[in-house]
């Protein structure tokens, strides 16, 4: 087994409100809004009208000619609605369902438990027609147009779940009853589909039974590497772990799959095998609620669509609380609870909401607030620190204590790059490789002085471009990069 890391990073520790291993069944929902862009890939056509009824299962929108992967009815019901909504910065046809509250759905024809024995084609179509292609940063290749790239070309997939995040969907609740299971039955298949591949599965070290018993069962795999890396912050990240794992170089400002390498998480490969062997579309998934707002922080099965609302119903405590998806350094304000989960949705978080402010705050060692510093008494104590939406302290000027630079994972200097922006913009900041910064906000948050580095770095970026130092002119010369005219939408983060 082979470990593998990168210079720099955090581990986060003991923060309250962690979700338990147990799954709980959400309810059928009462009503569902399907965006027509889920997860990676382009708007979708609506295939079904106001006022048609429709099974759970049923495919409503698709777009062949163009990168996406069709999107699903949930629940069984009737069209209600079809209409635009703001949906993380873009505007995104959505059909509304109104359901009739039963369970079933409509399975995938073609499915079949003897998978090994279909065609190649036969597994692509299934995989694409059942939705699950749609996830990840970019997709799942197949012959469809699923992914800017196509399977003969992928060298590498990267299957991960190492936990590096504040809060992180537990492995042990994915692998749990016969995840584990499917689980290398679906790397199976992912490798059958993009035959020419190696597959990295990179797991929390600190999660030695589950690492142990997953090399057991795998040890006969000639094309599995299996990897048990340190959960620091942001290994998860793909920029973080086709270097760490396969020694590549990433191209800044492209994606993985740009160069051939896919990164997909363990809940994509389950879901590639229940499409495949069980036929079952995309139509819920696993979702952990966490934090220290969340009256019983747990993992739910919840119907895709699902309006936040609906799930968030009864489990929030306090008066003023924040709800932030996946993660709490780089995460979405969820503020409108009426919009509907994804594919994607994995972490939802709820924390405080505390706009008190506390004189000289950052001079208290607070040992419930946690601080990267070693002079903070906090920085020695491992559990019970409280996330909340308080900075504790005022922006004060660089004292130039580093902690930006030692914790960059991309080995850039926050620091010097924002007191050079603070002057000019101008190609030095290319020299300073500015347009390396992966966004993981790691130097705001050590940051002492309070200074928000990611915020001030992702605005000298867009100055850089304003300026007519263009990102992707920059990089792309140094890379045979793939698909790069024929996607134009949004990626969706991790
Ligand atoms: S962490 Fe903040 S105070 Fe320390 S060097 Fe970086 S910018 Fe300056």
């Amino acid at each position: 087994m082979k470990a593998k890391t990168f210079s720099g990073g955090f581990k986060f520790r003991g923060f309250k409100g962690q979700p338990n291993d147990a799954l709980a069944d959400s309810q059928i929902p009462r009503k569902v809004i399907i965006p027509l862009a889920q997860g990676f890939g382009n708007i979708l056509e609506p295939m079904v009208k106001v006022g048609d009824s429709v099974k759970a299962g049923q495919i409503v929108a698709r777009n062949d000619e163009s990168i996406s992967s069709p999107a699903h009815a949930s629940i069984s019901g009737r069209v209600v609605s079809i209409e635009k909504k703001n949906f993380f910065n873009r505007e995104v046809p959505m059909v509304e369902i109104e359901g009739d509250g039963s369970a079933e759905y409509e399975k995938i024809p073609g499915h079949s438990a003897d998978w090994e024995k279909l065609p190649v084609e036969k597994l692509e179509e299934l995989l694409y027609t059942s939705g699950v292609t749609a996830l990840d940063r970019d997709g799942i290749p197949t012959s469809f147009k699923s992914s800017v790239t196509k399977p003969k070309a992928v060298s590498d997939i990267i299957i991960h779940c190492i936990g590096s995040e504040i809060y992180n969907i537990s492995l042990e609740t994915l692998l749990a009853g016969k995840g584990l299971e499917k689980f290398i039955e679906g790397m199976k298949i992912l490798r059958k589909v993009m035959s020419s591949s190696r597959i990295h599965l990179a797991l929390n070290k600190d999660k030695k039974h589950v690492v142990e018993k997953i090399k057991s069962l795998t040890s006969e795999l000639p094309w599995l590497n299996i990897y048990a890396l340190a959960p620091k912050y942001p290994q998860g990240y793909d920029e973080l772990l086709v270097p760490s794992i396969l020694g590549k170089e990433f191209p800044f400002g492209y994606s993985a799959a740009d160069i051939g390498v896919i990164v997909i998480n363990v809940q994509a490969v389950i879901q590639s095998y229940e499409a495949v062997a069980e036929g079952k579309p995309l139509i819920e998934r696993t979702v952990a609620l966490c934090g220290p707002s969340m009256k019983n922080p747990q993992h739910i099965k919840v119907r895709v669509g699902t309006p936040l609302e609906q799930v968030l119903e009864g489990r929030l405590k306090g008066d003023k609380v924040r709800v932030v998806l996946r993660s709490l350094l780089t995460g979405f304000d969820l503020n409108d609870h009426s919009l509907p989960i994804d594919k994607t949705f994995s972490q939802i978080i709820a924390i405080p909401d505390n706009d008190d402010r506390e004189f000289l705050a950052f001079l208290r060692p607070g040992l419930r607030d946690n601080s990267f510093s070693n002079s903070f008494l906090s920085s020695y104590v491992v559990a019970n620190k409280t996330a909340d939406t308080n900075l504790y302290g005022e922006e004060r000027p660089c004292v130039q204590c580093g902690y930006c630079i030692s914790v960059c994972p991309v080995k850039i200097y926050p620091t010097l790059l924002d007191r050079y922006l603070r002057v000019k913009v101008d190609e030095t900041l290319l020299r300073y490789k500015i347009y390396n910064r992966i966004e993981c906000n790691l130097c705001s948050y050590v940051c002492p002085s309070k200074i928000p580095l990611g915020s001030n770095l992702r605005k000298g970026k867009m100055k850089m471009v304003e300026v007519g130092c263009d990102q992707y002119s920059c990089i792309k010369p140094k890379y045979d990069l793939q698909g790069l005219d024929e996607y134009k939408g949004v990626k969706v983060v991790r």
